[in-house]
C-alpha cells in the first residue's frame, strides 16, 4: 500500500477507502496539491512546492502521457517523499469529439444567445448540427462508455505509488442551455436536435462513473471535479452584473434544480472528497474573491441539496497564468482553511468552438465531418 495516500486522505476518508493506517499526523492536514503536467515535473518543482506547503502533486495526464513518462513522476514523488495523483480531463476530449462528432455536445439552442460569441456563425441547414467541439460529455449512452474505457486505460497506466484519479467535467457542455455561459453544464440537447442517445438516467451518470471507476480502482481515491451553475450575477438585469448569460435568466431557472438532480446523487455515492473547479479568469470571474464564493456555493448548494463538509470539499484554483510564486502565495492565503486546496500551475483547458457537422433532418449523423 502506497505509504503517501494517508497524506491526501483527511478526515477519515482514508479508512473509508482503505486498510491504511494513519499512523502520521500529516494524515490530519488537509491537503494542498499542486497541479502540472506530467512532462514538466522535476525534482525542482517538486522541492519548491515541497517548500511552500504542497503536500500533494497531481499530473495531468491524458492520451499522449505514456507509461515511461509515468515512472518517472512516480519514482520523482518517491524521491520527495510526496504523495501523487493523476488528473484525468473527461468531457472536453478532443480524441473522441474527431472520431464521433455525433456525440458532441450541443451548444444549446433553446436561447441562442451564445451566438453572440460567434457572430459570424451560419445557421445549420436541414442537414447539419452545431456541436460544442470538443465536449463528449458522458451523458450520451455510447459517450459514456467509450470515455469509461479511455479512464480505465489511461488509469491502468499509472503505476502503484499515484495515490488517487481526479476526474474534471463530468456533467454536460459549456454553455448547455444556449446562454453562452461557460459553467451552464446541466443540459444535454436544450433545443437542439439529438445526434446521439441519452443513456436512460441523466440526473445521476456522474455518480455511476465515479462509482465504475472506484471499483475498477478500489485503492485509488476518486476525486470527481465539478463545476458550479450560472450565478445571480449573471442575469440579464443584475447589478454589476456579468452579462455571462446573455439574457436568459439561468440561474433562477433550470439551471440549479438541475444541478442539484445531478450533485445529491454524486455527494451520496463519492465517499471521499469532491472537488470544485475555481477556474476565476477562465470563467470571466474576479480571481481575488470568487474562488471562496464558489466553494461556498459549491459547500453549500441552493434549494436544500445536499451539503459538503470542509473535510471533502477540494478547492482548485487557476493559477497557470500567474508567476510561480504568486501562485505558491495561494497557499498561504488558505493557511487555516480545512478544505484542501489544488493550485492549477498548467491550464486546465475549458474552451470550446461551435462546428457544424453533418446530420440527417431526424438528427442523425451521417459521418465523420471533422472540424
Ligand atoms: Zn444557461
Ligand atoms: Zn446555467
Amino acid at each position: 500500500m502506497n505509504r503517501f495516500l494517508p497524506v491526501i486522505a483527511w478526515g477519515c476518508v482514508a479508512a473509508a477507502l482503505t486498510a491504511c493506517a494513519r499512523s502520521s499526523s500529516a494524515a490530519e492536514e488537509p491537503p494542498r496539491a499542486v497541479l502540472v503536467r506530467a512532462e514538466r515535473l522535476d525534482d525542482g518543482l517538486l522541492a519548491r512546492s515541497k517548500a511552500r506547503g504542497a503536500n500533494l502533486i497531481v499530473v495531468l495526464v491524458d492520451d499522449a502521457t505514456t507509461p515511461l513518462r509515468l515512472g518517472v513522476v512516480g519514482r520523482a514523488a518517491a524521491r520527495a517523499e510526496i504523495a501523487w495523483a493523476a488528473w484525468i480531463e473527461v468531457g472536453r476530449c478532443p480524441s473522441l469529439a474527431d472520431e464521433h462528432p455525433e456525440w458532441m455536445a450541443s451548444p444549446g439552442n433553446h436561447h441562442d444567445d451564445w451566438r453572440r460569441l460567434f457572430p459570424n456563425l451560419p445557421k445549420p441547414s436541414e442537414h447539419q448540427a452545431i456541436k460544442l467541439w470538443p465536449w463528449v460529455p458522458i451523458g450520451y449512452e455510447p459517450a459514456y462508455e467509450a470515455q469509461r474505457q479511455r479512464v480505465l486505460e489511461l488509469a491502468r497506466r499509472l503505476p502503484p505509488s499515484c495515490s488517487g484519479l481526479f476526474l474534471n467535467d463530468l456533467q454536460a457542455g459549456p454553455s448547455s442551455c444556449g446562454c453562452g455561459n461557460d459553467q451552464c453544464r446541466w443540459a444535454l440537447d436544450y433545443g437542439t436536435k439529438p445526434t446521439a442517445p441519452k443513456v436512460a438516467s441523466v440526473d445521476d451518470v456522474a455518480s455511476r462513473f465515479v462509482a465504475s471507476i472506484q471499483t475498477a480502482f478500489p485503492d485509488r481515491l476518486i476525486v470527481p471535479v465539478w463545476t458550479t451553475e450560472c450565478e445571480d450575477v449573471d442575469l440579464p438585469n443584475a447589478p454589476d452584473g456579468t452579462g455571462l448569460c446573455g439574457g436568459v435568466p439561468c440561474s433562477k431557472g433550470d439551471c440549479w434544480r438541475r444541478y442539484v438532480a445531478a450533485w445529491n446523487p454524486l455527494a451520496k455515492t463519492v465517499r471521499g472528497p469532491i472537488a470544485v473547479a475555481a477556474w476565476s479568469e477562465t470563467f470571466h470571474r474576479d480571481p481575488k474573491t470568487w474562488p471562496d464564493a464558489a466553494l461556498a456555493l459549491f459547500q453549500h448548494p441552493p434549494r436544500n441539496a445536499t451539503p459538503l463538509d470542509d473535510t471533502r470539499a477540494f478547492l482548485a484554483i487557476e493559477a497557470w497564468d500567474k508567476p510561480e510564486d504568486a501562485a505558491f502565495k495561494l497557499f498561504e492565503h488558505y493557511r487555516t482553511s480545512s478544505a484542501g486546496v489544488l493550485l492549477a500551475l498548467d491550464k486546465v483547458d475549458q474552451s470550446w468552438t461551435p462546428k457544424l457537422i453533418k446530420a440527417t433532418s431526424n438528427g442523425e449523423v451521417k459521418a465523420s465531418a471533422g472540424h
